[in-house]
């Protein structure tokens, strides 16, 4: 571990030895009796005392009956996050590592000829906050909220002895960075085990092999979560003309391309992100099919270049749109309706007849059902049929236990 990084760990402050007695409102009873893993302040009827980031919340019903021990967070709308529920237990490096071994065996089905994959998917893993994704022997830890820092000591031990992993990093989420009075002197893509990053990291996903930058990169550094829709699309892509909107990395175009797509373009407004893809493209090259698809790419805005394709009488037979989360709550939701809607009748003018139709989203703001329906509104008023070929929502290593934490979801339809 680098000294400094050690250091600033090693000089967190433990939490308190008392714990925080909270009691709460029938409804937040209600979820909570249900395994919902956070406690919004607005829902706390009482607390004995205040409590500092990381503190334990111990929540109990209405006849002081305990209901579930958690992490408080003062700063958060989300007060406590929840560990574990009904049975009182210590909260330790043994808990913690009981937790993370419990995440592993689900994810162990994943592991043939994929190195890159979600080990811990915050609340959904019975951890919430705390997201751990694993790169060959690189860990990153994405942290949601301060109250992990106190327990990070457990936590890394935890995950060193469980995977062997040789390195790991840590990501804030961008709510943390606003409060950098919080962190303890730790930054965004600090390493927190194992030597410095020299060269982009290597990782495989269904025996194709990518770069990832797990410090500077967007998430931990892949979209690791459309991993499934990524192989729907190689087994759609044979002989196809395929272009790939907010490509990123070029992650669905290195699939299409070793599913035998014949051309694919991808489009980025990221030329960071277009040189990775190039990158990835070259890594790959063993691959035949891959080695005789042709690569190009665009930089621009996704929203003018497709309206530019079109007038120049560009046509595909697939096209890929997968945005970033466009609502970060529920005022921006209509506005990133909208935007879906305008993307996919973009995306729709740019398609063959009979050509297929591939458009996500992640915004956990926009419920599946509208956003299914805003496409179908969108095809019925261009005059086209969609005809469904899939919905498709979080992968295995996604897993969702609890309804807010749902964002995925996906439709492949073909366009007549
Ligand atoms: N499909 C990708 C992930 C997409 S992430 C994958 O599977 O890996 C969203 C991408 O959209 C980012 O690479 C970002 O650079 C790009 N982006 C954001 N706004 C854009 C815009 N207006 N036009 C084009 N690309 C944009």
């Amino acid at each position: 571990m680098l000294s400094t990084n050690k250091d600033k760990i090693s000089r967190i402050p433990g939490v308190s030895l008392e714990r925080i007695a909270i009691k709460i409102s029938a409804s937040a009873e209600h979820a909570i009796t249900n395994g919902h893993p956070w406690l919004y302040a607005n829902a706390i009827k009482h607390q004995n005392k205040e409590g500092k980031a990381g503190d334990l919340a111990v929540i109990f019903d209405k006849d002081r009956k305990f209901l579930a021990i958690g992490l408080y967070d003062p700063v958060s709308p989300i007060r406590v996050r929840i560990l574990a529920h009904s049975i009182p237990v210590p909260i330790n490096e043994d808990f913690f590592y009981n937790r993370i071994s419990t995440a592993l065996k689900i994810r162990t089905r994943l592991l043939e000829n994929t190195t890159g994959y979600r080990l811990i998917h915050g609340g959904n893993d019975k951890l919430p906050g705390l997201v751990v994704d694993r790169y060959v022997d690189t860990l990153v830890i994405k942290l949601y909220t301060t109250s992990w820092l106190p327990h990070l000591e457990g936590i890394l031990s935890a995950l060193e002895a469980i995977t062997g992993c040789q390195r790991i990093v840590l990501r804030l989420s961008r709510i943390l960075t606003n409060f950098p009075e919080l962190l303890y002197q730790l930054n965004d893509g600090d390493i927190l085990l194992g030597p410095p990053i020299s060269s982009p990291a290597k990782f495989q996903e269904n025996g194709l092999w990518f770069e990832i930058d797990p410090v500077k990169g967007h998430k931990t550094g892949f979209y690791l979560d459309q991993r499934e829709n990524r192989v729907r699309v190689k087994n759609l892509a044979k002989g196809k003309k395929i272009l790939n909107v907010f490509s990123y990395t070029g992650g669905f175009s290195i699939y299409a391309a070793s599913g035998g797509a014949k051309d694919v373009t991808c489009l980025d407004i990221s030329q960071q992100a277009l040189d990775a893809a190039k990158r990835n493209f070259r890594l790959n090259s063993d691959d035949p099919l891959i080695r005789i698809s042709k690569h190009k790419i665009i930089k621009g805005d996704a929203f003018k270049v497709l309206a530019e394709l079109q007038r120049n009488h560009k046509l595909y037979d697939m096209v890929i749109i997968d945005p970033p989360s466009f609502a970060k709550d529920q005022s921006q939701v209509q506005r990133a309706i909208s935007a879906y809607k305008r993307l996919t009748y973009l995306g729709l003018n740019l398609l063959q007849r009979g050509g297929i139709l591939v458009q996500s989203s992640c915004s956990s703001q926009v419920p599946a059902g509208e956003f299914f329906a805003a496409i179908h509104n969108v095809a019925k008023g261009s005059g086209c049929i969609l005809k469904e070929i899939e919905r498709s929502y979080h992968p295995i290593d996604h897993p969702i236990r609890f309804k807010e934490s749902a964002y995925l979801k996906c439709l492949f339809a073909s366009v007549h």
